[in-house]
């Protein structure tokens, strides 16, 4: 079999490692993938984003599969197009990847389909929006419709808070047309997890969760990034939990995209809040996390892609992957300055000497080769050193071990990444 690997961050790297092993393989390429990629896959220079680029390079290579990393591509129809050219794609059609692109049709979509989550309403009209808030009272979730990298959300404790995003996101447009229409919803209370689950268009295949670490310092202080670290399993996801999200959210979710005309094939991925009156739906992106996906594939012991051939092809209900019994956490090392203007090209060294300690794994992220061959920060996620262990705590001692012993001082990282489950 010959794979395309589309991106070039951590989860592309981790995904490539997984794929890699698999006896399946025949050749591995990567576009653009990365300086620690380039160790595994051959890494082309094709943008993420160049759909007609990639189609163009999979038809030449007669690629088996393209298996889509980040969600821009699938948002542009990475997945139509390779179907037009009769390629197989891992990942949802861009019908169906609007579960992630917009915030309202996610809603409207599980409220057909059933799924719990929490009371909202979409407003067009900022005079009706702050009516709402103020009948509704606070704590409430203010939320930009459209993409707004990660950061169209406000949580506002007070019914002032919530009225002046109402007026940043609805009237000043921060976000640009993304704001043109907003939800308000209901603050969920809970501890939040992100679920992922395999799916072939009607059957799901769960692969477990993991909790990330948006904030960039450490107690969860300043402001959100995307993503300074994760571990796998969360405490809190017990069996019976993980059916219950099956049967509660995934599969109604299915359904009803199936019954609309644009069933969804690729992952699932589902941030949850655990509520005192159960699991309910925060939001659907339609890609792996990152960094979930390096803590996520570290655990997984069955070959992946004769799985990913079945979220194209179906029959994922024959499926059965076996996952470790171990624990998993990823440090992610940023560049300073990240997430406002990181530092580039500064150098790093020690990824020897890291990737000797027990148990580790180094992803690459935004890295680069200087002309001299030497490794240097290209990105704001620069690296994504992942620890196992057969405790969390044991598998985050490994973690910082390596982390340790890379040799960077132009980057930094949270000192406390597992904090809530240790
Ligand atoms: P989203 O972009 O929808 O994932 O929202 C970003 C973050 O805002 C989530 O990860 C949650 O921590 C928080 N959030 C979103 N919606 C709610 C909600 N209804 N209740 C409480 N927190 C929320």
């Amino acid at each position: 079999m010959q794979v395309l690997v589309v991106g070039g961050g951590g989860r592309e790297h981790a995904l490539c490692w997984a794929i890699a092993v698999s006896p399946l393989l025949g050749k591995l390429y990567c576009a653009p993938g990365n300086p620690g990629i380039s160790s595994i896959a051959e890494c082309v220079a094709i943008g993420a984003e160049d759909i007609a680029g990639i189609v163009a390079f999979a038809v030449e290579k007669r690629i088996d599969l393209v298996v889509a990393g980040p969600e821009a591509p699938l948002t542009l129809g990475l997945a139509d197009a390779c179907a037009a050219a009769g390629i197989k794609c891992f990942g949802p059609s861009q019908a169906a990847a609007r579960l992630e692109g917009s915030k309202v049709f996610t809603r409207e979509v599980a409220e057909a389909a059933g799924v719990p989550g929490a009371k909202w309403q979409r407003f067009d009209d900022p005079a009706k929006a702050r009516a709402y808030v103020r009948a509704e009272g606070a704590p409430i979730v203010v939320k930009a419709d459209g993409l707004a990298a990660g950061k169209g959300v406000v949580v506002a404790s007070t019914v002032e808070e919530a009225e002046a995003a109402i007026a940043d996101i609805m009237e000043s447009r921060i976000h640009g047309e993304a704001g043109a229409t907003v939800l308000i919803e209901e603050c969920l209370v809970g501890e939040e997890i992100s679920f992922f689950a395999l799916c072939d268009g009607e059957t799901a295949l769960p692969l477990g969760a993991a909790q990330d670490h948006k904030r960039v310092g450490d107690g969860d202080t300043g402001p959100n990034t995307g993503g300074m670290g994760a571990y796998s399993p969360p405490p809190a996801l017990t069996p019976a939990l993980q059916a219950q999200v099956m049967a509660e959210i995934v599969q109604p979710t299915l359904e009803e995209m199936s019954r609309r005309g644009t069933p969804f094939k690729g992952v699932l991925f589902a941030g949850l809040m655990l509520t005192e009156a159960g699991p309910k739906l925060i939001e659907f992106n339609v890609r792996f996390g990152d960094p979930e996906c390096q803590a996520l594939l570290l655990r997984l012991r069955s070959d992946l892609l004769p799985a990913l051939f079945a979220s194209c092809d179906g029959g994922l209900d024959m499926f059965d992957l076996n996952w470790d019994a171990t624990h998993s956490l990823v440090v992610v090392m940023a560049a300073e300055g990240y997430p406002g203007s990181p530092r580039k090209g500064t150098e790093i060294k020690g990824l020897e000497a890291a990737a000797e300690v027990p148990g580790v794994q180094v992803f690459h992220a935004g890295t680069a080769r200087r002309d001299d061959g030497a490794l240097v920060a290209n990105g704001g996620r620069v690296l994504a050193v992942a620890g196992t262990g057969k405790t969390l705590q044991e598998a985050r001692d490994a973690a910082y071990a390596a982390v340790d012993a890379i040799d960077w001082p132009g980057g930094f990282c949270r000192r406390d990444i597992g904090w809530r489950a240790l």
